[in-house]
């Protein structure tokens, strides 16, 4: 029997009482030390860590300091559109609460936090002036991060379109995206004094694929293909005209990117050509939003499979589309696997089985690889000198324990597997200098309102009390190590 069988075969006896002693005895022989030593999962110097919200999801006070309507409190107070009626009126009332929970940052040892701005809190109606209270309200925010020592990341746009513009045909109309372009500019130039880091827009794919697509998100409209395909333009063409109004108008050394949701493609074997099959997917997968973005134009693939719906567009508009970006923001939450096939894009994407396993939101397969393949790809494809993750996590179903405590013991599984995962890529050379767990609280989880749970604090939402839950706990053990253990 060997040695290792027989301490293995002792810790399964010793489970139980005493059995920690056990533990740790065992942790202090030197072969244990060796192999602690060599999976030692760190983060480079400096790594960024945070949280990030959104807007509509945290604020509440929609009807505080002059903001006007979003196409979110419209969709939200439209009956049968989010579950159980929920609305984002109070939320977690961040608006007023912001200065405690940027405590709760604090004691995490976080050093970044995104959030974003409510352009209906700016510009009531989504265009002229700007509303002088809106924008004190984000320069408090930013102010008490920094007296905090945390960085702000401010995003532009993470959904909540003016009401008055939606009346305007919303993101089918191009005037949207020169409005946007206006704001982006008008919010950076006040702002770029307290704030480095501007990201145009959230998740282009998820506002227009589900707020214009299938209609489950505000504004709730199914355009057909040939319609969505055109407002798809605008929508990346606003993020090109925003880049350059932000770099007019912000203070020098302001940096801009975006968060993007690429799909996290993932070689079912990592072997070369599944590899290059995934790195082929990548772009075609993502062709109309971070490829479009990245390469200046539409792969031909793309063009031809919508054919007659395919987008009209200029050369200019791509230049424009193509505007660098110092960073690019990735958004992870699910493996999509892909295998090598004799297909003209050369990959296949594979159905999972009804028996995946994924977390409380159906939609939320579990595949930590995804965090190390999407940025490993991303920069293999297009040689981004900087790489934020600016979202991942996950949905349970937490429930208070009777010693006041929540157990997420699946979340906690869930992100220290992502995190080994972040870490091999970044060990490996990929350049992500930062993370960003979704989210800093329970919030507003768009149509499912309040039920899935996304914080690693909770919140009692009738009496918005706070407590860290266990993954809290355990991501501050990550940030203050720097290392997942
Ligand atoms: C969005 C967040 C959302 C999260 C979980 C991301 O797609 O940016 O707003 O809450 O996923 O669904």
């Amino acid at each position: 029997m060997s040695l290792k069988f027989t301490r293995r075969k002792l810790a399964t006896l010793l489970s139980g009482a005493g059995a920690s002693l056990a533990f740790h005895g065992a942790a202090s022989s030197p072969a244990h030390a060796e192999s602690e030593a060599r999976s030692a999962a760190s983060f480079p110097k400096g790594f960024l860590w945070g949280s990030a919200t959104a807007s509509y999801q945290t604020e509440g006070a929609v009807r505080d300091g002059g903001r006007g309507p979003s196409i979110w409190d419209t969709f939200s107070h439209t009956n049968g559109k989010v579950a159980h009626g929920d609305t984002g009126d109070i939320a977690d009332d961040f608006f007023h609460r912001y200065q405690s929970d940027i405590s709760l940052m604090k004691q995490m040892g976080l050093k970044g936090f995104r959030f974003s701005v409510s352009w209906s809190r700016i510009q009531p109606t989504g265009r002229g002036q700007a509303n002088q209270a809106g924008l004190d309200f984000y320069k408090k925010l930013a102010d008490a991060l920094l007296a905090a020592g945390i960085e702000p990341f401010c995003t532009l746009y993470h959904w909540d379109l003016p009401q008055a513009l939606q009346d305007q045909r919303g993101w089918e109309n191009p005037d949207t995206a020169a409005a946007f372009a206006d704001y982006a500019g008008l919010v950076a130039g006040a702002l770029s004094d307290r704030v480095r880091q501007f990201m145009t827009m959230n998740e282009i794919r998820s506002f227009v694929e589900l707020g214009y697509g299938n209609g489950m998100h505000a504004p709730g409209l199914q355009v057909g293909p040939r319609r969505l395909a055109q407002l798809n333009h605008y929508a990346v063409l606003g993020h090109g005209m925003a880049v350059q109004s932000i770099r007019a108008l912000a203070k020098k050394g302001t940096e801009v990117g975006i968060a993007d949701n690429v799909d996290a493609v993932c070689p079912v074997i990592a072997d070369e050509t599944n590899i290059a099959a995934a790195r082929s997917a990548m772009r075609e997968e993502n062709a109309s939003f971070l490829s479009v973005i990245l390469d200046g134009r539409y792969s031909e693939h793309y063009l031809s499979r919508l054919g007659a719906d395919a987008p009209h567009f200029t050369e200019q508009e791509l230049k424009v589309i193509a505007s660098p970006m110092d960073f690019v923001g990735l958004n992870i939450y699910q493996p999509r696997w892909v295998k090598a096939a004799d297909t003209p894009t050369g990959y296949e994407k594979l159905k999972d089985p009804a028996s995946y396993p994924h977390m409380l939101s159906p939609w939320l397969t579990f595949g930590p690889e995804a965090l190390y393949w999407a940025p490993r790809l991303v920069h293999e494809n297009w040689r981004v000198g900087k790489l934020f993750i600016t979202e991942n996590g996950a949905s349970s179903a937490d429930v208070v324990s009777e010693d006041g405590q929540v157990y997420d013991t699946d979340r906690t599984m869930y992100l220290r597997n992502y995190l080994h995962a972040l870490q091999r890529t970044v060990a490996e050379g990929t350049p992500v200098r930062g993370y960003f767990v979704w989210s800093l609280l329970d919030n507003f989880e768009w149509a499912d309102g309040y039920e899935k749970r996304f914080g690693i604090t909770y919140v009692d939402f009738p009496t918005q009390k706070r407590i860290p839950k266990l993954s809290a706990k355990f991501f501050e053990s990550v940030v203050k190590q720097n290392r997942v253990m």
